[in-house]
């Protein structure tokens, strides 16, 4: 055909807009998106054309199907659920803890209705969206006085803005931790306007030294639990209950950051003892703070227990506003809190404690049930085996605990790192992407936080390499 005719068959803007191929697109889209792709793609057309005389125009048709498969292309994905087998049980890259089937109703419940957030619904008045969790936190922790902000940081923020602004904190240099990407203590404390006075040594922090550091400008005493590290070696450090008679031999407040807290003895799952929230306030903490997507296995959120004068100053800090959660956080809060009433069902109904618990010969049998899918998956491209490994907890919780388990190593054939990134990658593909961790040169799935294995099969058939 001469080029002139070709010019001729590129069809105009309404042309396509008017095909009935297109109808499900522009309700999907809407006119204003369709209609400047449409053009856009018909001058990409024209260029093409300009380009190169012999270039054939498609037919209106083929037009039609790239403008709707470039636009649901350019869709973001938004936030979708994926396979954690990273062996990092609250993994916060992954999204933390996962939530319980009846935290998952409470949500979606509240999610879609109308709900008595801050409504008494009995006398028909105005109520406070805290007294729906307020009195399971007393009872779980003993302390007189709660509030819930958004995450453990922004727990931290408050009450250092609230009860130390413009003075002095005392924190052992052994325990100016960096939690993740972009959250040190020194700069949170900068942030809530508080002077940071460094005490002791990185590794030993003796109570002389805090004893030396209060000064009249010192308003608070804080102690950090160095939950995703530990210093080994010729150490020491002071423990809450030497703090809390110092801290208060000089009136002045101990807060303890607890990160990880946890409202049930572990030891009595068989996980590494960690101080109870409540065995801490015992000791005399006046504030404890704590976050809700670690070990507790709830909602992103923050904690702070403590005495009743303090938690009233805090609440009517104006940043409460700003960090207070939402109905759906409270939702899940409740009912999450509502399990650890009765403990015994954590480890059937809480995954986190399902998943740090679970035994080695069920992590064994789902390994067994799986490695010939696996292998199917991967036939001529790599070999699977199952193998010996250890999990963690992740987010800074027990952090020199490993926990036996049993993962998937899956190694290429060709042993190079293009070959590994290659199949990592494929998996990572999979509508459902199954994620798991680049060890030695193989990749390795761990089994232990797997609860859908026939999904897990169902995805495998689709892996391609
Ligand atoms: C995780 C952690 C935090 C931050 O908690 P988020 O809930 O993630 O904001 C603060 N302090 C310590 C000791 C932690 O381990």
């Amino acid at each position: 055909m001469s080029e002139d005719s070709q010019w001729q068959k590129i069809p105009s803007v309404d042309r396509i807009l008017t095909n009935p191929a297109l109808e499900e697109v522009l309700t999907r889209f809407g006119s204003a998106r369709t209609t400047s792709f449409v053009r856009r793609i018909l001058e990409q057309q024209r260029k093409k054309l300009r380009q190169d005389s012999d270039y054939e125009v498609p037919d209106p048709d083929i037009i039609v199907k790239q403008v709707a498969s470039e636009l649901a292309s350019q869709e973001p994905t938004g936030l979708t659920r994926v396979f954690n087998l990273t062996g990092t049980v609250l993994h916060t890259n992954l999204g933390r803890a996962l939530l319980p089937q009846s935290a998952i109703d409470a949500v979606s419940s509240v999610a879609g209705n109308a709900c008595n957030l801050e409504f008494d619904i009995p006398s028909g008045t105005r109520g406070d969206r805290e007294q729906h969790l307020e009195a399971l936190l007393l009872e779980l922790t003993g302390a007189e006085a709660v509030t819930i902000v958004n995450n453990n940081a922004a727990a931290l923020l408050l009450c250092l803005n609230t009860l130390a602004l413009n003075q002095e904190v005392c924190v052992s240099r052994g325990e100016l931790v960096e939690i993740g990407d972009s959250f040190r203590i020194p700069e949170i404390m900068s942030r809530s306007g508080c002077h940071l006075v460094e005490v002791g040594a990185t590794n030993r922090t003796h109570l002389e030294d805090y004893a030396s550091a209060i000064t009249r400008q010192t308003a608070l005493i804080m102690k950090v639990h160095t939950s995703n590290y530990e210093i080994k070696g010729f150490t020491s450090a002071v423990s809450s209950q030497d703090l809390s008679h110092l801290a208060h031999h000089h009136e002045l407040p101990l807060l303890v950051d607890l990160g990880s807290g946890t409202l049930v003895d572990l030891a009595k799952f068989g996980l590494p003892g960690e101080p109870t929230v409540r065995e801490v306030l015992l000791s005399g903490a006046d504030l404890v703070t704590f976050s809700g997507d670690k070990l507790l296995g709830g909602p992103q959120a923050g904690v702070i227990v403590g005495t009743k004068a303090h938690l009233s100053t805090i609440k009517k800090n104006p940043l409460k506003r700003a960090l207070r959660p939402d109905k759906m956080t409270i939702a899940a809060l409740t009912e999450v809190l509502l399990l650890y009433r009765n403990p015994d069902q954590l480890k059937t109904k809480l995954p986190t404690i399902r998943h740090l618990t679970r035994s080695l010969e069920e992590i064994d049998q789902t390994a067994e049930e799986l490695l010939a899918s696996f292998s199917q998956a991967l036939q001529g491209h790599a070999t699977v085996t199952k193998r010996k490994s250890f999990s963690q907890a992740g987010s800074g919780a027990l952090p020199l605990d490993k926990l036996p388990t049993i993962a998937i190593e899956i190694s290429p054939i060709s042993a190079s790192d293009s070959a590994l990134q290659q199949i990592a990658g494929a998996f990572r593909q999979l509508p459902r992407a199954v994620i798991g961790r680049l060890q030695n040169g193989k990749l390795m799935f761990d089994l232990r936080t797997l609860d859908d294995i026939e999904g897990l099969k169902q995805e495998l058939q689709h892996l391609l390499l």
